[in-house]
């Protein structure tokens, strides 16, 4: 047979729809400062502007599910109405374009994390499917019997359950980090429980139900001095944080779209090059393969030899949009936002009567925790709710730290980039509603 003259995975030739809609100035988002204009940010997020049981509608519940600006619903609009094709297959023009904004997406992602390459760059369907990617990969190729992985015990669910079950294959056991009273990772006992036993430390960059932030660089130089590998869970840190994975030096970094301010169905796994290199694929199908025969199959290269199947396209270009509006406002100025909005949030509350902050942190981002004495955190996210203030309460898919703090559950507000002062205004009333009730 004669070789075709381009390969089904070669580079794109343009990148055509992933980033074609010319950002507005920044400029139209700064104060006389500098400083963000949250008010200006919240005019591209058409869902803000609609009301919940008849009150305008505040939402502090980014941290679940941030919402998603015009840049992003029209990228992926745009996409669906003018590129869609299947990617990697045809020759035609649309699975063309459609391939080249793909992989443009994937440019865009390595660009905004510093990885090395886009061979590092796997897409997954969210920071839950990330870390199984690993956890069954890796972990099923180089945990044996009597390892340990080495998690802490603010870990979401997504970063405990993988590990066990790849532990319970292997014979390995799941340890966990303590906590201080703060909520920080206690660094005496994680720096001892750091054996000689120990394959991997899988930590959470930024906890989702407390907001501390764990000292990653630090813990990674820790764990690589003993030749042990490091999975960051970056679900929370990605919309408040600068992250550079070369600066991290962490070996896998993982998170979802939908938390910063892109669709659900897509997310990121960085892993480093070398690493996955070495890794079996651990889902079998189309597009992860160079060739197939009944006897055996070859593999594709970095990435795709990790995405079986038809992936997410319209999900990725909607992230790259969403990446792009970041950078647009600018990340330093976003987190500075989040900063001072945590800070003007958490001093307010610990104004409230009877009202506890679970996780107090020297250093937190995104996340206000607490709990009102004799309510139940359902109630008071249900009386909020009527008051149009969306927040979450339950155990944010954290037990063991909640089983830590002896608690069943917090109530848990979170910031934004279109978060302002005023929607902290209608928390505090909101609350001030709640002990009306309850009084
Ligand atoms: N890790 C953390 C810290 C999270 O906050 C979340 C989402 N709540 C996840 C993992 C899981 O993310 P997803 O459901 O998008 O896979």
């Amino acid at each position: 047979m004669n070789r075709p003259l381009t390969q089904p995975h070669a580079p794109p030739q343009a990148p055509a729809q992933a980033r074609d809609s010319a950002p507005p100035a920044a400029s139209a988002y700064l104060d006389a400062q500098g400083r963000l204009r949250p008010e200006r940010v919240r005019a591209d997020f058409p869902i803000l502007g609609r009301e919940v049981h008849g009150r305008p509608l505040v939402y502090l519940d980014s941290a679940a599910s941030a919402q998603q600006p015009r840049a992003v619903l029209e990228a992926v609009e745009r996409y669906a109405t003018t590129t869609h094709a299947n990617v990697h297959r045809g020759v035609h023009a649309l699975s063309q374009e459609a391939t080249a904004a793909f992989e443009a997406a994937r440019d865009t992602v390595r660009r905004y994390l510093n990885a090395r390459s886009t061979r590092e760059i796997i897409f997954t369907r969210g920071t839950t499917e990330a870390i199984n990617l690993v956890a069954q990969s890796w972990g099923g190729a180089q945990l044996q019997a009597g390892d340990e992985v080495l998690v802490t015990h603010l870990e979401h669910h997504a970063n405990i359950v993988p590990w066990q079950m790849a532990c319970a294959r292997a014979g390995a056991r799941l340890v966990a980090a303590p906590l201080t009273p703060a909520g920080e990772v206690d660094a005496g006992a994680f720096a001892q429980l750091l054996g000689p036993r120990t394959r991997l430390v899988a930590i959470a960059h930024v906890s989702n139900a407390l907001g501390t932030v764990l000292p990653v660089a630090g813990m990674v130089a820790l764990a690589h001095a003993r030749g042990v590998p490091v999975l960051v869970d970056g679900a929370q840190a990605i919309a408040h944080q600068r992250v550079d994975v070369q600066r991290l030096d962490c070996d896998f970094y993982a998170f979802s779209g939908h938390k910063i301010y892109g669709p659900t169905g897509i997310g990121v796994l960085y892993g480093r090059e070398s690493l996955l290199a070495a890794m079996p694929p651990w889902q079998g199908g189309g597009d992860m393969i160079l060739s197939v025969a009944i006897e055996r199959s070859t593999y594709n290269e970095l990435p795709w030899k990790f995405e079986a199947g038809t992936p997410n396209i319209s999900g990725a270009i909607g992230l790259a949009a969403a990446l792009d509006y970041l950078e647009m406002l600018g990340r330093e100025r976003v987190a500075a936002h989040g900063q001072e909005l945590l800070a003007v949030a958490t001093a307010r509350l610990r104004t409230v009567p009877g009202l506890t902050l679970v996780g107090t942190a020297a250093s937190k981002c995104g996340v206000a925790s607490f709990t009102l004495a004799g309510i139940h955190p359902h109630d008071v996210g249900t009386i909020l709710d009527r008051e149009g203030v969306a927040v979450r309460s339950g155990h944010h898919c954290a037990m063991p730290v909640m089983t830590w703090y002896g608690l069943a559950a917090t109530v848990r507000a979170s910031f934004g980039c279109y978060n302002t002062r005023a929607d902290i205004d209608q928390l505090l009333a909101g609350l001030d509603k709640v002990r009306e009730v309850f009084a």
